[in-house]
């Protein structure tokens, strides 16, 4: 069976387990390094990105993560996941994994609409709109050539996307009953969904 391991030292990471768990796969929770060990892909769920980047930073967790994604293991970050695998967050020196060649705003949306719900355009799912839960998101603010953007919000802004093997939302499909996000990324894992970019 495949092993999916999921960020666990502050978050929404039970939420991932339970809807990978759904998917059929062995979900585990990872807090140290040596828990990296055998997995197949890796979720980094949200919650909030310094704490778990000062909680990643403590045992060099960090580091790594770091190795196993150049060495080609799969990632799925949601919100404050997001956050972490991008190259950068705009106007700030916060410390990312630097993953991603993306560059993400905190807190994008402002005070008004620290939460919002939107039913998403995500063609690469397949099936009709994903209903979309945003709770003090990030948003996309800058993308590299070599990645895909997987859904936008009415107004363009980017909210999801794809390099590699990595995929990034800023929104948290683990509230949904929806799997397919989830799916999507199994598929990667699967080696089964080839990126559209090359
Ligand atoms: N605002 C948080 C951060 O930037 C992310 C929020 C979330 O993950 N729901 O860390």
């Amino acid at each position: 069976m495949r092993k999916i391991g999921v960020l666990a030292l502050q978050g929404g990471f039970a939420e991932h387990i339970a809807a990978l768990e759904k998917l059929d796969v062995e979900a585990v929770p990872v807090r140290v390094s040596g828990e990296l060990a055998g997995l197949a892909g890796l979720v980094i769920p949200g919650g909030e990105s310094t704490t778990i980047t000062r909680l990643m930073t403590e045992d060099s967790l960090a580091q790594a993560v770091k190795g196993r994604i150049t060495g080609g293991l799969p990632v799925l970050g949601t919100c404050a996941g997001m956050v972490l695998l991008a190259r950068k967050v705009s106007g700030s020196s916060q410390k990312t994994l630097n993953a991603i060649d993306i560059e993400v705003r905190r807190n994008a949306f402002g005070r008004q609409v620290d939460s919002f719900e939107a039913d998403l355009e995500v063609p690469a799912l397949g099936g009709g709109p994903f209903h979309a839960i945003f709770i003090r998101a990030p948003w996309i603010e800058k993308v590299g050539n070599g990645v895909e953007v997987l859904s936008r919000l009415p107004d363009g802004v980017p909210v999801a996307a794809r390099e590699g093997n990595l995929v990034v939302t800023a929104f948290h499909p683990e509230l949904t009953t929806d799997l397919r996000l989830h799916s999507y990324f199994l598929s990667i894992v699967d080696g089964k969904r080839k990126a559209k970019t090359a």
